[in-house]
């Protein structure tokens, strides 16, 4: 059945005669063929959000549903892609029709002629079930892609090939009730419904990134949510890369969304600069980017978060740790909310729909650690972290306080700490995050049973800090105390030696959590001893003076093969400090 458009309102149509359609079917529009999504039917009329330009769309022009859902193909090719926001490849995309992209042109997602090298993992007569892996395909240098039974198929592999396919060709036949299947490496996934698995588990374990102040003080969990706000120059890209480059995610899906056309070329031209520090190789060998400009049609936008999240599952249910990042979810939200205008739906805070919140919610619900479908026991995760760019840097707009009502992490980047050159510029007394409880047992087990009392000391000095600088402010500095100087001291190393991480510092760049507990064990073993030494009537310039202390300063340059450095440090403290107790003065070092 055909449809046939009554109006155009920008990338909104509404069609009708469309009765037999369903929600979310994908529909070519016009003799172009562009490519739309139903988002709302009434009656015979379906709204349609059309992912290409619109412009000398008319009343009369044709709409064909493909009764389809907007889906993505997975499998091997997926990784080094860079996509638009419906998954098609920009590159293949400039090649079919210039810079300015042509409307209604066809390009598949994955290469369907290309060859890869099928190793089967399993052999005829196993009886295997949705999500077992049948064999791999190594994909990049670095990403072995596990080639999966798509859902929906359980039976005995009656045929199964090792050699050099294109995706679409069968690797398998699998014997089910319904009769023979053929398997290839290629599947499609319906982008709006997450992939099933079989257990969603408890964030346990956190997924390191080797920046102190977030591994410390605001870790992330594998499978969590968190969100970064980012003020212009507040060095967000900047963590963004660490986090991509350091993490210790296996596939990193970078979603970039409709910031201004310059900054998305940034990330277009500096995502494949970047170099996977534990390889060597350039970091898009294990990374997806999906590229909307805000010169895109804004309901692609709409479209590309779910695209990413979809990838991300599929790597996930692999037994991969993921991690996504949107940047920036305001972006996204704002797409929703001219799309909502356009449907004249009731707005709500600052004109966007009521429903905002439970969409962004339907995204990062969808991050997760998971126990995966398929017979063995395998596990995977998708972290997923969002950029929220708040007008001004108001946090209290609908879109961050919609997010921070989802999200368990907050680091919170501050423009003022950017000022002072304080990076990575998340400001501690605003940040959080809710698994540091969770996650206790795996510091505590797996670091050190120091390491919680160790990140509460350095809290703690943090937050008296900020009460002392007040009384400070209010005083001068002879007012206080030596013991509330020396905690003035030692949370400026926390905070210059400590938390300041240089991102292109060759050892600075990247701190193992070893090398994140001996540190601040260093500088609480300062403060401790120390405010012993006070006790005994040592003077307090006379403890700040000791060179230990200096060493403490430049110990974030200690390589990782060199940790004993630190306890020899260690003990140099105590000897100079005890030195300081018996003889009441600096002795000759
Ligand atoms: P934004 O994306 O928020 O506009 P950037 O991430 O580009 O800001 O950071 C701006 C500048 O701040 C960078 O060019 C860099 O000089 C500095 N910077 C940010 N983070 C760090 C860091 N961790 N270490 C050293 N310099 C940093």
């Amino acid at each position: 059945m055909q449809g046939r458009v009554i109006k155009v309102s920008g990338p909104l149509i509404v069609a009708e005669n469309m009765g037999d359609s369903k929600m979310y079917d994908v529909v070519k529009v016009s003799e172009l063929g562009l490519i739309g999504e139903i988002i709302e039917l009434r009656g015979d009329k379906a709204s349609i959000q059309v992912y290409e330009e619109t412009a000398g769309l008319g009343p009369g022009e044709i709409v064909v549903s493909t009764e389809a859902p907007l889906s993505v193909e997975l499998g091997p090719g997926l990784i080094e892609s860079i996509y638009d926001g419906i998954q098609r490849p920009l590159n293949k995309l400039v090649e079919a029709c210039g810079d300015r992209i042509a409307r209604g042109v066809y390009v598949p997602s994955l290469d369907h002629e290309k060859v890869w090298a099928f190793k089967s993992t399993r052999k005829v007569g196993d009886k295997i079930e949705q999500g077992d892996i049948i064999g791999t395909v190594q994909e990049t240098a670095i990403v072995l892609h596990k080639i999966m039974v798509p859902f929906g198929i359980s039976g005995e592999i009656i045929e199964i090939k090792d050699g050099d396919f294109n995706i679409d060709q069968t690797v398998a036949v699998v014997k089910t009730e319904k009769g023979n299947v053929d398997v290839s490496m290629c599947q499609k996934w319906p982008v709006r419904r997450g992939r099933p698995f079989k257990e969603k588990l408890p964030p346990n374990s956190p997924m390191i990134t080797g920046q102190r102040v977030i591994d410390t003080l605001f870790p992330i969990a594998k499978g969590g949510v968190a969100a970064v706000p980012g003020p212009f120059g507040s060095g967000k890209t900047v963590v963004q890369h660490q986090l991509a480059k350091w993490a210790d995610a296996e596939i990193i899906v970078y979603v970039g969304c409709g910031e201004r056309g310059n900054e998305m070329t940034d990330v277009l031209n500096e995502f494949p600069e970047l170099v996977d520090p534990k390889s060597g190789q350039p970091l898009m060998k294990r990374t997806v980017l999906i590229a909307n400009t805000s010169d895109m049609p804004v309901a692609a936008r709409e479209a590309s978060i779910y695209t990413g999240i979809t990838i991300a599952e599929y790597f996930r249910d692999m037994g991969y740790n993921v991690a996504i990042m949107a940047d920036s979810t305001s972006r996204w939200a704002e797409a929703l909310r001219e799309m909502s205008g356009r449907l004249e739906e009731m707005p709500g805070e600052e004109g966007y729909p009521a429903y905002l919140g439970s969409r962004l919610a339907e995204f990062y619900e969808r991050a997760g650690m998971v126990r995966t479908l398929g017979s063995s026991d395998t596990v995977g995760s998708v972290t997923a972290i969002g950029a929220v760019s708040p007008p001004g840097g108001d946090l209290s707009e609908p879109v961050s306080q919609a997010t921070l009502r989802i999200v368990k992490v907050f680091w919170g980047l501050s423009a003022s700490l950017a000022y002072k050159r304080h990076f990575p510029a998340i400001d501690w007394l605003i940040s959080y995050s809710l698994y540091s409880d969770r996650l206790a047992d795996w510091f505590s087990d797996n670091i050190s049973p120091e390491f919680l009392s160790l990140r509460a000391f350095a809290m703690k000095v943090l937050q008296e800090e900020s009460e002392l600088d007040e009384i400070v402010r209010l005083v001068g500095i002879d007012a206080l105390s030596s013991k509330d100087r020396l905690t003035l001291e030692t949370a400026r190393t926390i905070r210059e030696d400590y938390l300041h991480q240089n991102a292109f510092h060759d050892i600075d760049t990247y701190a193992s959590m070893e090398k994140q507990f001996k540190m601040l064990h260093l500088i609480n073993k300062f403060f401790v001893e120390g405010n012993q030494s006070l006790g005994k009537d040592v003077d307090l310039d006379d403890i700040l003076k000791i060179k230990a202390r200096d060493k403490v300063g430049r110990c974030k340059y200690i390589e990782e093969k060199d940790l004993a450095q630190f306890d020899i440090i260690e003990r140099e403290m105590e000897a100079e400090l005890k030195a300081l107790e018996s003889e009441g003065g600096l002795i000759d070092a």
